[in-house]
């Protein structure tokens, strides 16, 4: 599918709602439109989720099938990769390249996935127990099923379309659960190419529902609605505490994939050429939208000045663009009101005079593009220091010894992520048992795979995805009793 036949694809679905533009975030031009879903789409797509997976054309058919159809879908995504990627870059405004990278990790979670859906076991117990309510003798059997909830909602993020949309559908599928689908406001069109790779891998029509629209009103339905089981949920900590409260309904299972505020920690006896610049893309990449971008960094004081510099220095050699310009390997901010956000923040900094070692400002072209921005002399109590700006900035403060580190990066309510730079291997794994983090890297970083757990510590977010655990999150365990 080209990107004009996905735009009018999106402007065609059905939604009584409100018009909501498609921007270009490089450009600032509208390049489409489409209805908001809002609460009646998501009822048709519950109902046709309950009833696909209540009729067994998904849940019940031998697990092998259903693993042969997520590697058709691997297979569809691979050669669909080009237009996956194009449709992405323009519609998030990255750079083709990056786009182009991410694709093919999105087939490989289908087939990671495919490999789970035959290995969804149970565990046997033998039971014996004397003097129980009765008083008797019991000899039993005892074993547990793994089954599916059943209708679950899907929430993504705009920040990675296609990869947010793989990372939940391929375990929820695998575990034989129906969906329905909400991809956010800004992002909805490389979703609806996947949809139709779905359909044409075999997976049965009503399994997998999409729903376009705003949070507040189809992702709110969603979350709301009585026949829904459960929500799994990639964004911001504030709606995710919104998910909470919302799902109290029917008390919904709920697992969440939250904001970050994630410190990176570079020791004076680390390899610092590679610590300065993973420490900057780990930031400065995808113009910081990235919820495990590392937006804190400390630095052993000896070293403090050399670090800021070399992260400086990238930060000032990184040419950003959009998807259209030549050499481009950062892109822009996905829409004004985040612009205005991270401008916003940087604003305060100068207000509260933080030292602006680099950057601060948008660049001087169309499209929501910031400069990469150093921060330093920034005081713990600030919103600089404690709030997700997810934008191109970074804070960077020195520290003394571990306990310093250590109480620096955990002086957060988040629990994403957490890097630590330093050839003393036996301090770096001391740290990772000290970091409060839902995921610790020593000596690399933005280096992350589907088949390792991932999920946050604190406010970051409740449960896992990627793994066992990932699949899992869409299973409920039933334990079954025999008298032998
Ligand atoms: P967001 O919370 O604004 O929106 C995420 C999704 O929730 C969108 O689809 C949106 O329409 C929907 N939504 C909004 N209000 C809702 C409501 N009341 N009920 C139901 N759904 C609602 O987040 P965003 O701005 O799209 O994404 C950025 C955030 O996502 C950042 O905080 C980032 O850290 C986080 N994120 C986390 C991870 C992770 O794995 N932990 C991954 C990517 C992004």
């Amino acid at each position: 599918m080209s990107l004009n036949s996905v735009l009018d694809e999106v402007r065609l679905r059905p939604g009584s709602g409100e018009v909501i533009p498609i921007i270009d975030p490089a450009t600032e031009e509208q390049i489409g439109e489409f209805n908001d879903g809002g609460a009646e789409a998501v009822d048709n797509a519950v109902a046709n989720a309950r009833a696909t997976f209540e009729s067994g054309v998904w849940s019940q058919i031998p697990a092998r099938e259903r693993a042969k159809v997520l590697w058709r879908v691997a297979d569809l995504i691979d050669e669909h990769a080009e237009e996956l990627a194009l449709i992405d870059s323009a519609n998030t405004g990255m750079p083709l390249l990056q786009a182009q990278m991410i694709v093919p990790t999105c087939a490989e979670i289908f087939r990671y996935y495919a490999g789970w859906c035959t290995k969804l076991n149970g565990d046997a117990y033998q039971v014996q127990m004397t003097g129980g309510i009765t008083g008797a003798h019991a000899d039993l059997h005892a074993y547990t099923l793994k089954e599916p909830y059943g209708v679950v909602g899907l929430i993504f993020p705009w920040n990675g379309p296609i990869f947010n949309a793989c990372t939940k559908l391929a375990p929820a599928l695998a575990a034989g659960c129906s969906s329905v689908a909400k991809p956010a406001e800004e992002t909805p069109l490389s979703v609806l190419v996947l949809e139709r790779l779905l359909t044409q891998a075999g997976v049965p029509d009503g399994v997998v529902n999409l729903v376009t629209g705003y949070g507040h009103t189809a992702g709110a339905a969603l979350v709301e609605h009585p026949d829904v089981e459960k929500i799994a949920f990639t964004g911001s900590t504030e709606v995710g505490r919104r998910i909470v409260a919302a799902s109290a309904g029917n008390l919904k299972r709920v697992s969440l994939e939250l904001g970050g505020k994630s410190p990176v920690l570079i020791y004076d006896d680390a390899d610092l050429n590679s610590a300065i610049t993973m420490a900057a893309m780990g930031i400065f990449i995808h113009s910081g939208q990235g919820c495990i971008c590392g937006s804190r960094i400390f630095v052993q004081r000896g070293v403090y000045d050399q670090v800021v510099d070399g992260i400086a220095m990238v930060a000032n050699n990184l040419q950003l663009g959009g998807p259209k310009d030549d050499g481009a390997v950062i892109g822009p901010l996905i829409s004004e009101k985040q612009l205005n956000r991270v401008m916003g923040f940087i604003d305060e900094g100068r207000r509260d005079s933080v030292d602006v070692i680099t950057g601060g400002h948008r660049l001087d072209r169309s499209g929501y593009f910031v400069h990469p921005t150093v921060l330093a002399n920034v005081d713990q109590g600030m919103r600089l220091s404690q709030q997700e700006i997810f934008g191109p900035v970074v804070t960077v403060l020195p520290f003394d010894d571990d306990d310093e580190a250590v109480a620096l990066a955990n002086n957060s309510e988040y629990g994403l992520a957490a890097t630590a730079w330093t050839r003393d291997l036996g301090r770096a794994h001391r740290l990772a048992r000290r970091l409060q983090a839902g995921t610790v890297s020593l000596n690399c970083q933005l280096v992350f795979d589907h088949s390792v757990p991932f999920g946050g510590y604190k406010q970051s977010g409740w449960g896992h995805e990627w793994g066992r655990e990932g699949v899992e999150s869409f299973l409920q365990t039933k334990s079954v009793y025999t008298q032998l």
